[in-house]
């Protein structure tokens, strides 16, 4: 049998490296494409193109012989970010989005992966901290909180469109908060658990170790591990589900909570500051009822044994920083 080619953009970002390692294993010819190269580990795609997928051409060039596309380029970040950058994250994805997709149909891609997020769930649903978990069908009526859910709410439907007009077969996840190793830790892009996991790395290097946390910690998110993400994510494109699937963890916490889990598994005590900043919607959580019901399967990866694994890993990056003073006062969380 021919071996099948994918693509994979945004391969040199978190969940896209770690997708590329997953889908080589499994042995796929892979081509990565990113405005960089991974920043942490070697990439083990076949062929990994440095384009801008904002540009048709590089479009074009990136989507040429493949069958599938896994498409998870985006202009994102944590909160402190999202809530920042209004124009440039709108106007960038809906480029790289508009542009991948219809190259793709150009070139004859047979399956599609677009990678959404929870954040295209309104705003009105996620008033307060003991949410009710969400369905994929309540993203309607439409209010996200920011332009990152409206565009991701946008090329949902396109993806939607494409396959009744064009016939590609098109997926459509929305993650629910997805870390672990190997994601960016430092720079004002980073999310919640890496963020709190670099804070405590570095307060643990001081005799009185203190964090600052924006607003007051009792926000809830849920949070995946990467290895259950990509595992969902394969899951679903080789389903023939076509409608938008939550893929998350539907075991709620604080902020507070994560820090506390996360300066335990540092082994110390840590001091929490509240200071002002964006936090995005008071409580999210997914309902996980379609998810089960689709792929017979559902994230497993407790959060504990997640978070373990990432912190060792973001300890060892702050150590390899050598005595650096923690560079942000960023404990942003996805929106
Ligand atoms: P990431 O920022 O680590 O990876 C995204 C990659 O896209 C980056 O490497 C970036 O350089 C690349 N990119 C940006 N603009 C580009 C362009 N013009 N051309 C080519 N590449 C470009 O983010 P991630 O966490 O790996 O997220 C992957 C996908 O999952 C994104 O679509 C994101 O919106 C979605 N998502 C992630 C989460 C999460 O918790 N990580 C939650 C919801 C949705």
């Amino acid at each position: 049998m021919q071996q099948t080619k994918v693509l994979v953009t945004g391969a040199g970002g978190f969940i896209g490296h770690a997708l590329v390692s997953f889908l080589k294993a499994r042995g796929y010819w892979v081509r990565g494409v990113d405005l960089k190269n991974p920043e942490y580990a070697p990439t083990q795609a076949d062929e990994f193109e440095l384009l801008d997928l904002r540009r048709w051409p590089d479009c074009l060039e990136a989507t040429r012989g493949v069958d599938e596309v896994y498409a998870l380029a985006a202009d994102m970040g944590g909160m402190g970010f999202i809530s920042a950058h209004h124009a440039e994250i709108l106007h960038n994805n809906v480029l790289i989005n508009t542009h991948t997709l219809e190259a793709a149909r150009r070139n004859g891609v047979r399956r599609y992966l677009y990678t959404s997020s929870a954040c295209v769930y309104p705003e009105y649903r996620q008033m307060e901290t003991d949410v009710v978990p969400l369905r994929e069908e309540d993203a309607y009526p439409a209010a996200p909180q920011d332009a990152y859910g409206w565009e991701k709410l946008v090329s949902e439907r396109l993806c939607m469109h494409y396959r009744l007009d064009h016939g590609v077969e098109t997926r459509i996840v929305r993650f629910h908060n997805i870390f672990g190793p190997l994601g960016t830790w430092v720079g004002g892009r980073e999310k919640a658990p890496a963020a709190l996991c670099r804070k405590i790395a570095y307060a643990k290097l001081t005799p009185d170790p203190m964090i600052e946390v924006w607003g007051d910690g009792e926000q809830t998110r849920s949070f995946c591990y990467i290895d259950d993400c990509i595992e969902g994510i394969y899951r679903l494109m080789r389903s023939d589900y076509h409608e938008p699937l939550n893929l998350g963890q539907d075991r709620m916490v604080t902020i507070n909570q994560l820090a506390t889990m996360i300066a335990s598994i540092a082994g110390i005590d840590v001091t929490v500051r509240h200071v002002p900043g964006p936090q995005g919607v008071r409580g999210r959580n997914s309902d996980n009822t379609r998810l089960r019901a689709v792929l017979r399967w559902e994230p497993a990866i407790s959060l504990e044994a997640g978070l373990a694994i990432t912190y060792d890993w973001i300890e060892s990056q702050v150590q390899a920083a050598g005595g650096m003073q923690d560079a942000g006062e960023l404990v942003s969380h996805a929106g």
